[in-house]
């Protein structure tokens, strides 16, 4: 009895701490036995003679003989519980129990789960966010080292070929100064025109090189501009020619110019433009090959000019033609200086002109660059400029220019023509000068001291002075240009401005 009731009490302790709750069926799925707390899962049909199927979801479909265990199930009343089915030789068992805690532990392992799947998710992305950012600073580096490597040659590439022509300059200009002021000067006249000449061709390398590197600091901006013109072609070709001749004749390699055309062949082109372009692939041609020959073909045909300079130097790699035309490149191993500019200029010259620059090569058997632009043929040939009309060389000149030396050259070679020029240092004394006195023509510079070109110009407009002004200033920018030619001014040289040029302006504007 006491062991009996012992029994009772620990059944019953057990029972209430587990929340313990049963019920029996028999083989036939009628229940025979149930213990009351089974309601406070919500399972209240469950007294004897029911049909366990009918009141107990999960029994639907099994049997007395089934052994199971139902981990998690949700009863009537909404709370989890775990059901074990336990059958016997005549009845089967059914318990059940609460197994809310589980379940929260459930739920509990569940979210961390999820989250850890997370937390691998974000590390996978970060990490491939890494490897992209570390693949991106390498490139970032590699192309860092590039740009500089090709700086620094452009540096030295840019100081030898500045030094190169300024040391013929210097040289040369000094030899003809001595033998001017010697008594005993032994050199012919014949000697000093050449070393003249040497100053000449080095001038005007030095130019092409700062047009270049002027051009180079428009490329990003779309400055570079095409300025077609009543031209002659063949002029262009040959002046080419005469410039770069002495420089293949000192490599012994000969130079071959092939033109279809006579002079004068007037075109409309830009000179100046061509010009550039076509010295610097003569200028890389003859650079770049040391024995065989450089030639030059040009072809006007259909309002059409063709032109190919080829060369038998080294060639160039098909790698490195992939690369030729950026800025700054210079293939490794040629052992010759340069910018690295040449051809990204000429390019983009070519293509404002209407054309596109091809280059083919051979390695050790030599390179080919073609390139065709519109040139529409004209049947008038240009004014020579000794037929100045008597006229004009009376007409009376005002420059105003703060450059001494460069205000020096013009008067002297005006004055030598026939022409009368007065010469003021300042933009205050030209509009002065244009009160007080009658011009033809103005030549004028824009940086000047107390009153700019732009100022006078301004003035000029202002007072509805008509007196044609020809603008000479060292700015290549598109927007002075254009600033200069709404207040009026009548033409726009560049300097260094080719006296032909000066007198070819002048009388265009004694002609209105
Ligand atoms: P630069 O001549 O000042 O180096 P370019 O832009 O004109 O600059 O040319 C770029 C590079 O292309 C040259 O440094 C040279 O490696 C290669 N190149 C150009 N023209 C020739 C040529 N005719 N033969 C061989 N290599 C050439």
């Amino acid at each position: 009895m006491v062991e009996t009731n012992l029994q009772q009490h620990i059944n019953q302790q057990l029972f209430e701490k587990l929340e313990l709750a049963y019920f029996c069926v028999d083989q036939s799925m009628r229940v025979i036995d149930a213990s009351e707390n089974l309601e406070s899962y919500g399972y209240t049909g469950v007294i004897t003679g029911a049909n366990a199927d009918d009141c107990v979801d999960f029994m639907f479909g099994l049997d007395a003989h089934t052994e199971l265990d139902l981990p998690l199930v949700e009863s009537p009343s909404g709370k989890k519980v775990s059901v074990s089915l336990l059958p016997g030789s005549t009845f089967l068992t059914v318990l059940i129990s609460n197994a809310s805690v589980q379940a929260d532990q459930r739920q509990l392992l569940q979210q961390k789960a999820n989250e850890n799947e997370l937390l691998v998710e974000q590390q996978i992305i970060l990490m491939k966010q890494l490897e992209t950012a570390s693949e991106m600073l390498e490139q970032k580096n590699v192309q860092l080292e590039e740009a500089s490597r090709l700086q620094t040659s452009f540096l030295s590439g840019v100081s030898h070929e500045f030094r190169t022509p300024l040391t013929s300059i210097m040289g040369y200009t000094n030899l003809v100064k001595q033998a001017l002021e010697s008594a005993s000067d032994e050199s012919s006249e014949n000697d000093k025109v050449q070393h003249l000449r040497a100053v000449q061709r080095s001038s005007k390398h030095l130019l092409s090189l700062v047009e270049n590197l002027l051009d180079h600091g428009k490329l990003d901006s779309d400055e570079i501009v095409v300025r077609p013109k009543a031209t002659d072609l063949a002029e262009i070709f040959n002046d080419v020619k005469l410039l770069l001749k002495p420089l293949s004749d000192a490599k012994h390699i000969d130079f071959f110019v092939e033109l279809d055309f006579e002079q004068p062949m007037m075109v409309v082109t830009d000179d100046s433009r061509l010009r550039q372009c076509l010295i610097n692939l003569l200028g890389n041609a003859i650079k770049f090959t040391d024995s065989g020959s450089v030639r030059l073909t040009a072809v006007l045909s259909n309002d059409f000019l063709k032109v190919e300079v080829s060369d038998t130097g080294p060639g160039i790699s098909e790698e490195n033609l992939a690369k030729i035309k950026l800025p700054f490149w210079q293939a490794a191993d040629t052992g010759k200086t340069g910018t690295g500019l040449g051809l990204t200029i000429t390019e983009r010259i070519i293509e404002l002109m209407g054309g596109e620059l091809e280059i083919s090569s051979v390695l050790s058997s030599g390179t080919q660059v073609n390139f065709e632009i519109p040139a529409p043929q004209l049947n008038a040939t240009l004014e020579p400029i000794a037929a100045v009309a008597p006229s004009f060389k009376q007409a009376k000149i005002l420059l105003a220019e703060d450059d001494y030396d460069i205000a020096d050259l013009i008067v002297m070679m005006l004055s030598e023509r026939g022409y009368q020029v007065s010469h003021v240092d300042n933009g205050e004394l030209a509009l002065n000068a244009l009160e007080s006195q009658e011009f033809d023509f103005v030549l004028m510079d824009i940086h000047m001291p107390i009153m700019t070109g732009y100022d006078v110009l301004a003035e000029l407009q202002a007072k509805g002075n008509t007196t044609p002004v020809a603008i000479m200033s060292a700015s290549t920018v598109e927007s002075d240009r254009a600033k200069a030619e709404q207040l009026g001014c009548f033409d726009y040289l560049i300097k260094p401005v080719e006296i032909d040029d000066v007198i070819r302006v002048m009388n265009l504007a004694l002609e209105q």
